[in-house]
């Protein structure tokens, strides 16, 4: 069993009713479907291989992006319709 601090995320011992470094009631940490314990800093699981980590759909990253690299992207779609469109309409 591993327990951890819901509030800034350390590992706390599985006597540990409170957080030593915030105080806040630390808590069982889930396991992963296959049953195994997971550390909190673990990616992936040991057992099974299951990735741990909410998986991020592609909008979702788009809205991560920062506006210069937002800029950056539609002026490279923007180069490969350019150059799609030539390639088309030149013969
Ligand atoms: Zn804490
Ligand atoms: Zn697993």
């Amino acid at each position: 069993m591993v327990k951890w601090c819901p509030k800034c995320k350390s590992y706390a011992s599985i006597n540990q009713v409170y957080c030593t470094r915030c105080g806040t009631k630390t808590k069982v940490f889930p396991k992963c479907q296959c049953g195994a314990e997971i550390m909190p800093a673990n990616e992936f699981c040991e057992k099974c291989g299951t990735y741990l980590r909410e998986r991020l759909t592609f909008w979702q990253q788009l809205k991560q992006l920062s506006v210069v690299e937002k800029m950056a992207l539609i002026t490279i779609i923007g180069l490969i319709c350019l150059m799609v469109c030539q390639l088309l309409f030149t013969r």
